[in-house]
């Protein structure tokens, strides 16, 4: 039971509402020693400051500024924030479009699909002319590749392509 206490206790100690206010009224307490210690008026001054600036602050607020600009301003921050949010969870790898595997040059897209990007439209091309690959053969130099993967096993191969280029979890990443 007691211990149960305890964790309370701790909880409401380590809470920040009560760490601020804690400290605050701590801060306090030892500016009023201080100023009746030494005859300062330090507490005084630093009150006069703070309700002088809130004051001014409210009447800012309340006349110079307009309340629809104010909200205006607020809801074009939180917009930019957003935007900014979404741009970065854009995933590095969407830039990896290509690469070799096996001797032979594979170009592929991602789609996006219920909140996972996923690997589309793999296609083999010759590695040494850059043409595409038809039935094992390159259509420009006449080249033979033979590549039995299959589009499971094209799509693995990149996956680890991925995981290995940008040091990602190909399974955390593409899951399926
Ligand atoms: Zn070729």
């Amino acid at each position: 039971m007691w211990q149960k206490k305890i964790a309370m206790i701790k909880k409401f100690l380590l809470n920040p509402w009560t760490v601020g206010i804690g400290s605050t009224v701590c801060a306090a307490i030892i500016l009023k020693i201080f100023d009746l210690l030494v005859g300062t008026k330090i507490l005084d001054y630093i009150g006069g400051a703070l309700y002088t600036s809130l004051k001014f602050l409210y009447n800012l607020l309340d006349y110079r500024l307009p309340i629809g600009l104010f909200l205006s301003i607020l809801l074009i921050y939180f917009l930019y924030k957003r935007i900014n949010l979404r741009k970065n969870r854009r995933p590095i790898y969407l830039d990896y479009k290509e690469d070799e595997f096996q001797g032979i040059l594979y170009r592929w897209s991602y789609k996006y699909l219920n909140g996972k990007y996923r690997i589309e439209e793999i296609v083999a091309y010759c590695p040494t002319c850059k043409h595409r690959i038809v039935h094992d053969q390159c259509l420009n130099c006449g080249a033979v590749y033979l590549d039995k993967k299959n589009r499971q096993e094209r799509k693995a191969m990149i996956y680890y392509g991925v995981e290995k280029k940008y040091n990602i979890n190909e399974f955390h990443e593409f899951g399926e």
